[in-house]
């Protein structure tokens, strides 16, 4: 699009105004889904608590939502069973860029007590890439915040090196 007052660089002006209100649109109501990929439900209640008005992760925008297809951050407990990683990773694979993963609690980031079970694969990080780990068993909410607060600075600095240049 050009006219005689607008120089020819204008679309590249246009996508990066139109890119810095994206970035802080997302930093003002990042939006979450939540995925339990085999864990005990410890850590899935204080996920819940962290989203409560005793902790108000709200202050911050962060709202729970139902579908992947609306979320920026991925937030995921428990080791991964071998039922639920296809689930994992359609779920993320659904999810518009830039995307964001928490494993929140020692068997996201280890497999933890479940380590070596029949049934389990392995911790997250073996199946999606993860931003932020919270460790814990379960961890406080006070710690899931912080990962969130975190999130919100990497949302800032926009999409990933590598979404970038693709
Ligand atoms: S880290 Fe602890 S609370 Fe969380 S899923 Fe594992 S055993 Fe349960």
């Amino acid at each position: 699009m050009t006219n005689g007052n607008v120089p020819q660089k204008a679309p590249g002006l246009w996508q990066k105004v139109l890119d810095r209100v994206k970035t802080w649109s997302r930093t003002q109501s990042p939006w979450l889904i939540h995925f339990n990929s085999g864990s005990c439900n410890g850590c899935d209640i204080e996920i819940l608590a962290t989203l409560t008005p005793r902790y108000d992760a709200e202050r911050f925008g962060v709202q729970l939502h139902g579908s992947p297809r609306h979320a920026d951050i991925l937030i995921c407990t428990g080791p991964v069973t071998r039922q639920a990683r296809e689930r994992l990773l359609r779920t993320y694979e659904q999810m518009p860029n830039p995307k964001f993963v928490v494993a929140v609690g020692a068997c996201a980031i280890t497999g933890g007590v479940f380590a070596g079970c029949y049934n389990v694969i392995g911790h997250i990080d073996e199946v999606i890439p993860v931003d932020v780990y919270v460790p814990g068993c379960p961890p406080r909410p006070e710690a899931i915040i912080d990962a969130l607060v975190i999130l919100l600075q990497k949302l800032a600095a926009g999409p990933k090196i590598e979404e970038a240049a693709s």
